[in-house]
């Protein structure tokens, strides 16, 4: 039958891509909970609201109404934030650099990880994310943690990136990436970590058919 399946791990390691096609594969629905974090940070920005005053989270989750829809000409998954369709601009640096920051705030946290339950209701869902195994699918019938070195992972990213005409210098992207790991890794508020009963992949030397292929024969046993 249909099961969950939570993809955890470090930044840019192609967990959404990964979990995309895996659920492709599976016919079942995607999440994207980074996206979620992403929206976050938009507003944030946009309004001009500090993550560090309790005034402003509380005025920021008030303000902010996040969803999915499918886009009817690619048949791809788009991120609105109030009616808006943000999913460019929510994969920019600007958003990079702030999102985790946002993302440590628990009172954020909680309110993402209500709305991830309700989305995930249903089973035959994959969700990407840092700590979807640990808190907001504990019971997930698969775990991955997804891993890949420094260096592969920033020149996936810059590629990805160059790909929608945003050129960014490969130290920028690493200086990002490792500083995310360092802030999802210590914050006191649900940190990014393997948990004992996920299945670890290490990306750097896969291929991207078969990374897919070892969470779909993992999901099928
Ligand atoms: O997955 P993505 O890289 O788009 O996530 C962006 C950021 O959102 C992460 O670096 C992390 O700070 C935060 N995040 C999180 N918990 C999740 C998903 C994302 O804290 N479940």
């Amino acid at each position: 039958g249909k099961v969950v399946i939570a993809i955890d791990g470090y930044s840019g390691c192609g967990k959404s891509s990964t979990a995309k096609a895996v659920a492709k594969a599976l016919g079942y629905t995607y999440i994207d909970s980074g996206a979620m974090y992403r929206a976050v940070t938009l507003y944030f920005l946009n309004e001009h609201l500090s993550p560090g005053n309790p005034k402003d989270v509380q005025r920021g989750l008030e303000g902010i109404d996040i969803s999915f829809q499918i886009n009817p000409d690619t048949q791809k998954q788009e991120t609105y934030l109030n009616g808006l369709n943000v999913e460019e601009e929510i994969r920019t640096m600007r958003v990079s650099q702030s999102v985790s920051e946002i993302a440590a705030v628990a009172e954020i946290r909680q309110a993402m990880v209500r709305q991830q339950q309700r989305l995930g209701k249903k089973k035959g869902v994959v969700m990407d994310g840092r700590d979807i195994g640990s808190v907001v699918f504990p019971e997930a019938e698969l775990k991955v943690f997804m891993t890949a070195d420094l260096e592969t992972r920033a020149g996936r990213r810059q590629k990805e990136l160059m790909e929608k005409g945003d050129l960014v210098d490969l130290e920028e992207i690493k200086t990002n990436l490792a500083e995310r790991d360092r802030v999802d890794s210590s914050r006191a508020a649900s940190p990014l970590l393997k948990m004992p009963d996920a299945a670890e992949i290490d990306t750097s030397n896969l291929e991207f058919e078969e990374q897919v292929r070892q969470i779909v024969d993992l999901a099928q046993k």
